[in-house]
């Protein structure tokens, strides 16, 4: 049976209009105010904005802050976001983990979204989408994009998209779609019961 692939957003590159540079749309933000320049110049602004607004003194004061802070939440096993309790492994509660881990695979995450992708892992049954073996958050846990964001990048910010994966898994996925990877499953098994 052929899969219908709906693409809502058939652009997938954008031209940021502060550095004039033609990036994946990955690479930019969602919200309608925001899209017209690239993640790395919001950044860069940003940056400008907070160096202009604060003296030296008052960044330094709350950098040591903020690191004290952290520093504090991590010697005594606490999340080191919101000082709750932290997972067995890694710095972060479960919600904040699965934030940060949100956050690098597909952007902004919102604590809706990671209560979409908690819920997620418990319908798995806290099992890896393709091999079904066991997933321990911050240990062996990643996230995969069924349609891969290389060949997809409009498919990146859709949580029916993301599974949870082992990484090992997700390693040897790579930016394979389901019909290429079962084609190589399928290969390899072919060819040593031949
Ligand atoms: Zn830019
Ligand atoms: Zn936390």
């Amino acid at each position: 049976m052929a899969h219908h692939i709906i693409v809502r957003n058939p652009e997938v590159t954008r031209t940021c209009t502060r550095c004039k540079q033609t990036l994946p749309i990955s690479i930019f933000p969602t919200h309608k105010d925001r899209r017209a320049r690239c993640r790395p110049c919001w950044r860069e602004i940003r940056r400008d904005k907070y160096i202009k607004t604060n003296t030296p003194e008052e960044r330094s004061k709350m950098a040591a802050f903020n690191r004290e802070w952290h520093h504090r939440n991590l010697e005594n096993g606490k999340c080191r976001v919101c000082s709750q309790a932290r997972m067995e492994y890694g710095q972060y509660c479960e919600t904040h983990y699965i934030q940060q881990a949100a956050r690098l695979n597909i952007g902004k995450c919102s604590l809706e979204d990671v209560e979409i992708l908690k819920k997620k892992f418990e319908d798995q049954g806290r099992k890896c989408f393709y091999t079904g073996e066991p997933i321990t958050l911050g240990m062996n846990s990643s996230m995969d994009h069924i349609l891969p964001i290389s060949k997809f990048p409009e498919q990146r910010r859709n949580l029916q998209n993301v599974v949870w994966t082992t990484r090992n898994f997700n390693w040897f996925k790579r930016d394979f779609t389901m019909d290429e990877l079962l084609f190589l499953c399928q290969s390899v098994i072919n060819y040593f019961n031949r």
